[in-house]
């Protein structure tokens, strides 16, 4: 008899491990029923704001592969609207609720993955009878947001309440939109991945673009009008606005595991080892925004919930599920974004994570161009290191600038995930010529001033 195959959650995490399962075992040797609650698969949440703002025109672009596709070419038996209610791992069986016909079923697995994904942050205000709120956690989430900036009349004014990355690319979304937008931040910056200087070019460059940014401001409610929403009440005064949007993070979705006795860890998310498998959990596998990490920097777990990640760890489960030998080897926290033409990357350590974890440390922020000076579209960059004192080791980088920024953090990663000192980093042989860099590449100069503030401070 062919083994079952469960998977909680048809996004990137659950739906990568199905089909990297399927492609090693076929159905006569492994039946695979996904369940997931919304309307879609395999859809791009990371495309969302694009969508919204119309540079990505159609929302089926979001979606990679469709529960039909899934079916056909995978084999794959993709229930959607179904939701999970319980995982009874003595029977070894899930329970469904069929959202749109009612009903429960149950199913049996041998294997189950858990990727069920991440619970956005709602405080209690954002439980308002007012219509006119709305998160962009899923594809779902962004259908209804679109359908109420489509509406006639549309709305003119926008708040985006949190501003990390996901605030901060609504904000965009909804300026390109042409709404005005106020973006309100509870701390004293924008873009807390980076450090407060460097936040501090993100907020100069919203503000440029005409994104208004109230921060060390509290929201504390929404008024409402005829059953809209017409204001975000904060700290500092009501805030006019015709939509809200919610971007106030995540925490791991593991109502339904921690009911089931799966363990979690410090960071909440569930704890898995190496090969995706839930610490001592027989056939039980999990993945993406629902689990912790190693951090290869700090050695600490993790919750770093991104879409590279899920990727990479429900390959990995699926690649095990299927009889190979595949490892998560843990992150180092890179991610890049955009607002409008300004770009933004990180990885490693920021000085507050370097300073947390122990480290002693010394940091340059450089400012140069992305081309040759003399070349047409030459325009600031501003990269940062932090590098470990005595020995020089690459802790943490960001980069802020104009044009080709963003991308550049890939360098900085590789050489912090492969434990390069700023020392080594300064004979890197990155490409050069005029349209692409100045002959110095700002990695470069960045090194270089790194090693000349390991020298002031006695290394
Ligand atoms: C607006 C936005 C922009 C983003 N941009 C980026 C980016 O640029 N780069 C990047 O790396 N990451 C980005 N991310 C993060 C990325 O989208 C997530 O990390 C990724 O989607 C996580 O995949 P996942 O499969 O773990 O979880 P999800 O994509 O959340 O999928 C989990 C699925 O499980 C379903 N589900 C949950 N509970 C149940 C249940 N009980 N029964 C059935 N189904 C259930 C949910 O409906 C959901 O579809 C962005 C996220 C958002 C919201």
């Amino acid at each position: 008899m062919a083994q079952r195959l469960i998977v909680v959650g048809g996004d990137a995490a659950g739906m990568t491990a199905a089909s990297q399962a399927r492609r090693r075992r076929d159905r006569s040797d492994l039946e695979i029923v996904a369940f997931e609650r919304g309307r879609f698969t395999s859809y791009s949440a990371c495309g969302i704001p694009y969508w919204i703002s119309g540079v990505v025109p159609e929302r089926d672009q979001l979606v990679a592969r469709s529960p039909a596709a899934f079916r056909d070419d995978f084999d794959i038996d993709v229930r959607l609207r179904h939701e999970v209610t319980a995982i009874d791992l003595t029977r070894r069986e899930v329970v469904a609720r069929d959202l749109d016909g009612g009903g429960e079923v149950r199913e049996r697995f041998d294997d189950l993955v858990y990727a069920a994904g991440a619970v956005p942050t709602k405080p209690g205000w954002a439980d308002t009878t007012a219509a006119g709120v709305f998160g962009v956690q899923t594809l779902d989430d962004g259908a209804a947001l679109r359908e109420w900036l489509d509406a006639d009349p549309a709305p003119r004014r926008a708040v985006v309440v949190g501003g990390g990355y996901v605030g901060v690319e609504m904000a965009e979304a909804l300026v390109q939109r042409g709404l005005e937008v106020t973006l309100v931040e509870q701390s004293e910056q924008p873009m807390s991945t980076v450090d407060e200087d460097m936040g501090a070019l993100v907020a100069e460059a919203m503000r440029g673009v005409g994104i208004g940014i109230r921060t060390g401001v509290e929201v504390t409610g929404v008024e409402e009008r005829d059953g809209r929403v017409s204001a975000v009440v904060t700290s500092d005064g009501p805030v006019p606005a015709d939509v809200v949007v919610l971007g106030l993070g995540v925490r791991p979705n593991t109502a339904l595991a921690e009911a089931a006795g799966l363990p979690l860890g410090p960071t909440g998310g569930v704890r898995v080892d190496l090969r995706m498998r839930v610490a001592g959990v027989p056939g039980v596998w999990a993945a993406g925004d629902c689990v912790e990490t190693l951090h290869r920097v700090s050695g600490l777990p993790v919750h770093v919930p991104l879409g590279t990640h899920a990727n990479k760890q429900g390959r990995v489960a699926g690649i095990n599920i299927g009889g190979g030998y595949a490892t998560f080897p843990g992150v180092i926290g890179t991610a890049v974004t955009k607002v409008c033409d300004l770009e933004v990357g990180r990885t490693g350590l920021r000085e507050r994570d370097a300073a947390a974890s122990g480290f002693e440390f010394v940091s340059v922020v450089t400012e140069s161009t992305n081309r040759a000076g003399y070349y047409p579209g030459a325009r600031s960059m501003t990269v940062k290191l932090i590098a470990e004192r005595p020995g020089g080791r690459l802790l943490g980088a960001q980069i802020v600038g104009w044009s080709e920024a963003a991308k550049r953090i890939d360098a900085l990663a590789v050489a912090l995930w492969n434990g390069m000192t700023v020392d080594e980093m300064t004979g890197l042989d990155l490409g050069y010529a005029p349209p692409y860099a100045p002959v110095w590449d700002p990695v470069l100069i960045a090194a270089r001033k790194a090693v000349d503030a390991l020298a002031r401070a006695g290394r």
